[in-house]
């Protein structure tokens, strides 16, 4: 199914940000700047980079988010490191196997949950242990 990354980004903004740890009790973004929020900021990327893969593997889908996200996102600095992801605060980040679980059902692919690691990118801030 074809949805505009308008489309998208809505889908994805009501999944997360009502589960994100930075929204406040009045259901606003709770950073000093909103639109700073990594996921939000290169959502254009971000939807790119997912739909780019087929794979049941979520380290699959780790590895187009670094390539195409993190490297033009300017948290990362020239060694390929994050400290916003070290940190757990990129949303992106925190949240990404709930933001390819709604751009994939959004799109209509399946995902092959029953292969995923425990904690990878899951509902909470957990450092998931594949993170590279
Ligand atoms: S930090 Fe990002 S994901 Fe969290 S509430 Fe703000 S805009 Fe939504
Ligand atoms: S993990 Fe770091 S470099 Fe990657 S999108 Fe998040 S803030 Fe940007």
């Amino acid at each position: 199914m074809q949805r505009s990354i308008d489309e998208l980004e809505s889908i994805v903004r009501d999944r997360i940000c009502r589960v994100c740890s930075d929204r406040t009790a009045s259901g606003e973004c709770g950073l000093e700047e909103p639109s700073s929020c990594a996921l939000f900021h290169l959502f254009p990327q971000v939807a790119q980079a997912i739909q780019s893969v087929r794979s049941d593997d979520i380290c699959d889908y780790i590895d187009a988010i670094r390539g195409e996200v993190c490297s033009v996102c300017e948290q990362q600095n020239a060694q390929g490191s994050c400290e916003a992801r070290q940190q757990v605060r990129c949303s992106l980040d925190a949240y990404l196997l709930l933001v390819v679980d709604a751009i994939e059902e959004a799109t209509g692919k399946k995902f092959n949950r029953k292969d995923l690691s425990q904690g990878a990118g899951g509902s909470g801030r957990v450092r998931p242990h594949f993170r590279l």
